[in-house]
C-alpha cells in the first residue's frame, strides 16, 4: 500500500465517520467569548466564575463532559501579559514612578485583567473544544474520562 493510500482510507474514514452535522469553530469561539453556550449562543456556558455548566440550560446541550484543564488559564497569562508589561515599561519609561507602587499598580492591573479575561478565554476554549467534538481525553476511550 503506497502512503497516499492510507492518507486517502483516513481522510474518507473521518469524513463519513460522522453524520453530525458541522459545528462552526468561529461562531462556537465567539460566544464562548460572550460566555454563552457554543451550541444556541443562549444559554450560559459557565455557573458562577469558572464551573462549565453539566448542559445548557436553554438548548439542554451537554458541556459538562469538555475538560479544558490549564488551557484557558495559559491564554490568559499570554494575553495579560503582553498588555501588562508594556504598558509597565511605558509608564517607566516617561514618568519613572517609584518602585514600589508601580509594582503594586501593574499587579493590580494584572489581577482586574485576569479576573475580566479568564471566564471569556475558559468559555472561548470550551467553545473551541465543542465545535472540534473534543472532551480533554487525552486518549480515545480513556476510562477516566468524564460524561
Ligand atoms: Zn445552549
Amino acid at each position: 500500500m503506497a502512503p497516499n493510500d492510507h492518507y486517502q482510507m483516513q481522510t474518507n474514514r473521518i469524513r463519513t465517520s460522522g453524520a453530525e452535522p458541522r459545528r462552526s469553530i468561529v461562531n462556537a469561539i465567539l460566544r464562548g467569548l460572550l460566555r454563552r453556550c457554543p451550541n444556541c449562543g443562549v444559554g450560559p456556558a459557565l455557573e458562577g466564575y469558572l464551573k462549565v455548566r453539566a448542559a445548557c440550560p436553554c438548548c439542554g446541550e451537554p458541556l459538562g463532559h469538555i475538560r479544558a484543564d490549564d488551557g484557558p488559564a495559559y491564554i490568559t497569562v499570554l494575553l495579560v501579559g503582553h498588555i501588562v508589561v508594556p504598558l509597565s515599561l511605558v509608564a517607566e519609561q516617561r514618568w519613572q514612578p517609584p518602585v514600589v507602587p508601580h509594582m503594586i499598580a501593574a499587579a493590580l492591573l494584572a489581577a482586574l485583567l485576569v479576573w475580566r479575561v479568564l471566564p471569556r478565554v475558559k468559555a472561548a476554549v470550551l467553545g473551541l473544544m465543542w465545535a472540534l467534538r473534543l472532551d480533554g481525553a487525552e486518549r480515545q476511550g480513556d476510562p477516566d474520562k468524564h460524561g
